[in-house]
């Protein structure tokens, strides 16, 4: 199997110094292949300093090409981006993806931002919003843009900073199930890949390992869906990182 990391933010049009630098560090850690998935630029967020700025996207992909050109005989480099699905903004995903040309589109939920239609302000449980979350994700299967979702239960990094929403009660997990099977069953239909996020390892705001949790890849391991490795670095000393603690959970 080949040792890839599909999933890194180099901020490569805002510092292009980091493209180099991610690149060296996926050579020094032995992968065969980095992916390059900087954020999609998005009306709902601005230009926040971690991605694509707006109007960049063609610029973004020539940039990574150029890399990949440069160290094509040390290292394999993919032109990827991280999109934020909602189906609320699926004509602006759709059209930042027509605007370049991508190896790997990653689907992401990223909804501890205001904007989604989700009741602010509390009254929400912990099992309401992940079910939330899991609903956005099987959204996101069923559009068809998306080779990989990552980071499935991103809401377990919500749960422990408890600012974005005052969320209330015990989280239920197995009221995710039902949910958690129709994104697998749709992920089995159209290939989708399925992402271990290894970000949890550093971020550390609980002890249940990569995203997702091992709940969770056991019942996707009842469908035949293909895994992915991505550090989700946004900074270079993250390419690659928890790689070896991950790869026996790759199929
Ligand atoms: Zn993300
Ligand atoms: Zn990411």
């Amino acid at each position: 199997m080949k040792k890839a990391d599909l999933h890194t933010h180099p901020n490569i049009l805002k510092k292009p110094e980091q493209g180099e630098e991610f690149i060296r560090r996926a050579i020094e850690m032995g992968l065969d292949s980095v992916c390059f998935t900087d954020h999609m630029p998005f009306s709902v967020t601005g230009d926040e300093h971690d991605r694509i700025p707006f109007g960049g996207v063609g610029d973004y992909c020539r940039a990574v090409r150029e890399l990949s050109e440069r160290y094509g005989n040390e290292i394999e480099i993919f032109t990827g981006i991280e999109i934020d699905y909602h189906p609320l903004y699926e004509d602006e995903a759709k059209a930042v993806i027509s605007s370049g040309e991508f190896d790997f589109i990653l689907g992401s939920s990223h909804l501890n931002i205001s904007g989604f239609g989700i009741p602010f302000g509390g009254g929400l449980t912990r099992t309401e919003y992940a079910l939330f979350v899991l609903e956005n994700y099987l959204a996101a299967a069923r559009s068809g843009l998306f080779q990989i979702l990552t980071h499935l239960d991103v809401y377990r990094w919500v749960f422990s900073e408890n600012v974005f929403y005052p969320l209330e009660g015990e989280f239920d997990p197995s009221a995710t199930e039902p949910t958690l099977r129709e994104i697998f069953a749709e992920m089995e239909l159209r290939d989708i890949a399925l992402e271990v996020n290894a970000a949890p390892l550093y971020k550390k705001f609980d002890g249940d390992g990569p995203y997702p949790a091992r709940r969770i890849l056991d019942i996707a391991g009842e469908y035949r869906i293909r895994r992915t490795y991505g550090s989700d670095a946004h900074a270079a000393d993250k390419v690659g990182f928890g790689y070896d603690a991950i790869k026996d959970l790759l199929i």
